[in-house]
């Protein structure tokens, strides 16, 4: 599905670029006047940005794990920080996606009241908004909290007002992504997906498949993706993370995917790149997360910088803040420390970033207008105080 073309932010029409329309050429897209600025790790966490790729479950505070399972009697498996943090793999290499898939296990384990959803969804959104990030897509799979017998609606509604509460002190803005699990029968998709389109302009605004991807398929969810494209709703798919090209291939032509998780595996198939460029449709990229799932051997081998190189609409996101130990400034720092990426690359991606978000285009091009404003005054202030030598 093509998503928002580029262009279409950016291109003042013929009249107001002051050119008679008979020798009125597009211009190229105003970029945004980037100064020779050192990188620092500052720098990346006062500009704003988005995290578009964000799981619920991966993305708690270590220590609010422990006080919940506390107040909840449940029992994990260590009972201190550090223990904890070496149980959930906190930022280590694991042997594949199954193995880092077990550290949901221990979160999911004290997600199971409305009250927990609601403090981990409040201070995921305070934790982002404390690093800048202005517009946050939280996703999770709202059938993984039914252990203790939560309905559907009252998980959705917990998360919701989690992340109301936390918009009301910071002003960040946020969506909510509700996710389909691929290792699950296709049919609790299903049910996932008639949620989805309940809740849709009520603070939830797309669809995702997540879980295990070799083994399961894409298409064998087509029917809970067909609901979801049949009511207009935007949708994603983890796709090329543990599986090959077919993987991203089934999630935009069976699933209708608008936009792409991962998608670390693309390379191996030019004419798959070449639509996926064509249609800007944009990748979810996490780096960390794809080192420590071994989707890429190591950082060097990330192809981040080569989408970005040839034109690809990627984004740049966490993935799992508490698993990978991460936040969207590190994933930032990690792309211009080991794979390269200017300042100026950098402040492109942000801005797909807000570009890709899964909101009404109009309501985009406001966002973009303040977030290219913002840009430029934090470049500014950072220029001011840079020291000369630097400049
Ligand atoms: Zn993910």
């Amino acid at each position: 599905m093509p998503s928002v073309h580029d262009d279409d932010f950016n291109v003042p029409p013929p009249e107001k670029a002051g050119i008679s329309s008979t020798h009125w050429h597009p211009p190229p897209p105003p970029t945004l006047a980037v100064p020779k600025l050192e990188v620092t790790k500052e720098l990346l966490q006062a500009l704003p940005k988005t995290d578009l790729h964000c799981h619920l479950d991966g993305s708690m505070r270590l220590k609010t794990i422990l006080e919940l399972a506390e107040q909840q009697g449940v029992k994990l498996p260590a009972n201190d920080e550090a223990a904890l943090a070496k149980v959930i793999h906190k930022g280590e290499v694991c042997r594949d996606l199954e193995d880092y898939l077990v550290a949901f296990d221990v979160t999911c384990s004290v997600l199971q009241t409305e009250a927990a959803l609601f403090r981990a969804a409040y201070e995921l959104a305070i934790d982002a908004a404390a690093e800048n990030v202005r517009y946050l897509e939280v996703r999770y799979a709202p059938v993984l909290h039914q252990q203790r017998g939560l309905k559907l609606t009252a998980i959705v509604d917990a998360v919701l007002e989690g992340l109301r509460t936390a918009k009301r002190e910071t002003r960040i803005k946020y969506g909510v992504i509700l996710c389909g699990i691929r290792h699950m029968n296709p049919q609790s998709s299903v049910r996932l997906a008639e949620l989805c389109v309940a809740y849709k302009n009520r603070g939830v605004v797309g669809f995702d498949l997540a879980g295990a991807e070799a083994n399961f398929p894409a298409k064998e969810h087509r029917e809970a993706f067909q609901l979801i494209l049949k009511n207009n709703v935007n949708c994603t798919a983890h796709a090329g993370e543990a599986y090959g090209p077919e993987s991203i291939g089934q999630a935009l032509h069976y699933l209708g995917a608008h936009r792409i998780g991962h998608g670390v595996r693309l390379r191996e198939d030019g004419d798959l790149l070449n639509y996926v460029n064509d249609h800007r449709i944009p990748l979810e990229c996490c780096p960390s997360s794809n080192v420590q799932t071994r989707a890429v051997s190591e950082m060097a081998a990330h192809p981040l910088k080569f989408y970005f190189d040839y034109g690809l609409r990627v984004t740049i996101n966490t993935d799992n803040r508490l698993i990978t130990d991460t936040t969207v400034s590190h994933e930032y720092w990690i792309a211009h420390k080991e794979l390269g990426l200017s300042l100026e690359d950098l402040t492109t991606i942000i801005v797909s970033g807000f570009k890709s978000a899964f909101l009404p285009f109009r309501e985009k091009q406001d966002m973009l207008k303040a977030v290219n404003a913002e840009i430029e005054a934090t470049l500014k202030r950072f220029e001011a105080k840079a020291p000369a030598k630097a400049r």
